[in-house]
């Protein structure tokens, strides 16, 4: 039965992970999957998370499949100001259940149709696009003094043909944390235009960067300018619902009959995948869209999470530099991650030498470091 199974690679970030788990030493530093970590290495239960939990009905049937109508609702007006007959959403297991939906229809509408991707990314994007069984090609994403180089990106795209899809991470760039301007977002956007690409939005960190809504200002002005815009949006970080699955997707149609043709076929899709979402985190995600009061709540949750994050580079980015290490650009860069300038077999000594952590790239996930680490972190990269 099982013999022309193959067996795969396990994903890195979980393999490092549960490597980082069993490692008995007490100076271990974890900067390895994409979580938020407060200044004592604790995951922060948020108050307006604890606040929904206790007022949501104990009702426990099934969830319609694609949440519920009010979360569909309260979502598109939350992201988008408004709620339109063109626009399809869904609530979805997490940022990855929305990029895998959003995969699968792209494919499904027209399989010709390239996704373009940043090279480097989330490394599970190729993973969904091989399960998919997708098209996909990547764009240079490189930069220097934390400016990106739009004009590679451009150059890259000019292979791609009417109807092909630009996978954009709407802030906080996975990996890199190094963003467009809000001029080459305009630029870019322009460029796509001309050449009749379709935006596609990652956002899984809105609020890590400047803050909570502006941060997906990229998505909100190319909502305005494309007839068709697709968006996965994550609450795992910025809510700290990770294992709960929490997020959603939108996509701006042509017109009604494309919202009703989409909408159908997602609905298809899920129910033939798992049905329907998961009862409580629909409830819990909608009550915090739905309520001001829990919103101005988790809103100053995101500013403190945020400001540790900028204070931490910081520090990392001093201590470093006192210590001789060349590694530059960390201040400027958002979000939780860096690529660190450091070769696979570097990242491999800080690993078994000093117990540190993080992707075989060099991706670090600075949550991780705090005021008792940071320390000990950068002069271990200095030290290599
Ligand atoms: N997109 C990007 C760019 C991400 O970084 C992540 C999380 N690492 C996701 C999607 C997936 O989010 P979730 O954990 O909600 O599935």
């Amino acid at each position: 039965m099982f013999s022309n199974l193959k067996i795969y690679a396990t994903d890195p970030i979980l393999e490092l992970a549960l490597a980082y788990k069993e490692d008995p030493r007490s100076d271990k530093v974890d900067m390895t999957v994409g979580v938020y970590q407060d200044d004592h290495g604790r995951l922060p239960v948020m108050k307006c998370v604890e606040l929904a939990q206790s007022n949501i009905t104990k009702d426990k049937s099934y969830m319609p499949v694609l949440g519920s109508k009010s979360f569909c609702t309260s979502f598109e007006k939350y992201l988008t100001g408004g709620n339109s007959d063109c626009v399809a959403a869904s609530y979805t297991l997490g940022g990855t259940g929305a990029v895998r939906l959003i995969v699968d229809i792209i494919n499904k509408s027209n399989s010709q149709s390239v996704i373009w991707c940043s090279d480097p990314t989330w490394s599970n994007h190729f993973g969904i696009f091989d399960a998919v069984d997708v098209k996909y090609n990547k764009y240079g994403y490189q930069y220097k003094s934390n400016i990106v180089d739009l004009e590679k990106i451009k150059t890259d795209l000019s292979e791609a043909k009417e109807g092909d899809v630009v996978l954009l991470h709407g802030c906080c760039h996975n990996p890199t944390g190094v963003d467009l301007s809000q001029d080459q977002w305009k630029d870019l956007f322009e460029f796509m235009k001309d050449n009749k690409l379709i935006p596609f939005f990652d956002i899984a960190y809105d609020g890590f960067s400047k803050n909570h809504g502006e941060d997906r200002w990229s998505f909100n002005y190319a909502f305005e300018k494309f007839e068709t815009v697709f968006l996965s949006y994550s609450f795992s970080k910025i809510l700290g619902l990770y294992g709960e699955r929490s997020g959603g997707l939108l996509i701006k149609t042509p017109d009604s009959k494309s919202k009703a043709l989409v909408e159908s076929n997602i609905k298809k899709l899920v129910r033939s995948t798992y049905s329907n979402p998961p009862v409580s985190s629909v409830k819990v995600t909608n009550m915090i869209l739905e309520s001001d009061e829990l919103q101005t709540i988790w809103h100053e949750e995101l500013d403190v999470s945020r400001e540790r994050i900028i204070r931490i580079r910081n520090t990392f980015q001093e201590q470093l530099t006192q210590y001789g290490s060349a590694i530059d650009g960390i201040s400027g860069q958002r979000g939780l991650f860096s690529l660190l300038d450091l070769s696979i077999e570097q990242v491999q000594r800080l690993r078994n030498e000093y117990g540190v952590y993080l992707l075989d790239n060099g991706r670090a996930n600075l949550a991780g470091l705090n005021s008792g680490n940071v320390d000990y972190v950068a002069s271990a990269i200095a030290n290599l």
